[in-house]
């Protein structure tokens, strides 16, 4: 065990974390939702940090436009029109041989979000939009599978820890999801590699806190914008009562309403 431990010296020398939480970490297991921009940041992140295994899901396949912010790809993955997770998994596995890394080069939709969420500790938001985010809502509320939302456009993001039955889950603070086809994307947008760095590197701080047990989660809702230089912290309520997912228990995106 000290052989393994030893790579990540810089992480267990850090107090909160120490070798018990280095130990927590290699006996946890987290699912990453979406492999693009802040999927693979978040993956590169918690595979250097020892995450014993992870499982990164993601339909597409790596083109020219994303290798301006999309780490783990290269000019190779796109002439090969290589899946995303599959491209990104070899190259976590040449980063971290310790960490078991399951890639899914699925569509992640209301027959399989379940099973891919139901073996993992935590699930982390790399997605690029709302429906497969309120299904993954949906599928952990009902669960109890704490993740974390993420979402990056342009300069800015959002971030927010969500521990169903505890805390704010996203239908709490957004109870509708705006109608598909409304919003600006990144493609109209455009999105830049700090945003989601930022955004990534803030979901896996509370993926350390949470999967260690150590610190204190983010209490509600953080909007970053890195060119406005603005980082602020909104707090939210849960909505024990009028919440339709963590309140009423009803999943209506599962359901497919
Ligand atoms: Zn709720």
């Amino acid at each position: 065990m000290a052989e393994q431990l030893d790579r990540y010296v810089r992480q267990t020398v850090f107090p909160a974390i120490g070798e018990p939480g280095q130990r927590r970490l290699l006996a946890s297991s987290v699912a990453v939702i979406g492999c693009g921009g802040l999927g693979t940041h978040i993956a590169d992140n918690l595979v250097r940090a020892g995450i014993g295994r992870i499982k990164l899901a993601d339909r597409d396949c790596v083109e020219l436009s994303n290798l301006q912010r999309q780490l783990l790809f290269d000019e190779r993955d796109v002439a090969d029109g290589s899946p995303k997770a599959v491209a990104a998994a070899q190259k976590l596995r040449a980063i971290n041989s310790q960490v078991k890394v399951e890639p899914l080069a699925i569509d992640v939709n209301s027959d399989n979000v379940e099973d891919i969420i139901a073996d993992v500790d935590l699930v982390l938001d790399g997605c690029d939009n709302f429906e497969t985010r309120y299904l993954i809502n949906d599928a952990c509320v009902k669960h109890d599978i704490p993740w974390i939302y993420g979402g990056a456009l342009a300069s800015y993001g959002m971030s927010m820890s969500i521990i169903p039955h505890q805390t704010s889950c996203l239908r709490c603070v957004f109870p509708q999801m705006p109608p598909s086809g409304t919003g600006v994307t990144c493609a109209t947008a455009g999105i830049l590699a700090s945003t989601v760095a930022i955004i990534g590197a803030l979901e896996c701080s509370e993926a350390l806190k949470l999967l260690t047990g150590q610190g204190q989660l983010n209490q509600g809702l953080i909007h970053v914008d890195v060119w406005e230089n603005s980082f602020e912290l909104f707090s939210v309520e849960r909505q024990e009562q009028d919440c339709p997912a963590c309140g009423k228990g009803r999943y209506e995106f599962l359901e497919g309403d």
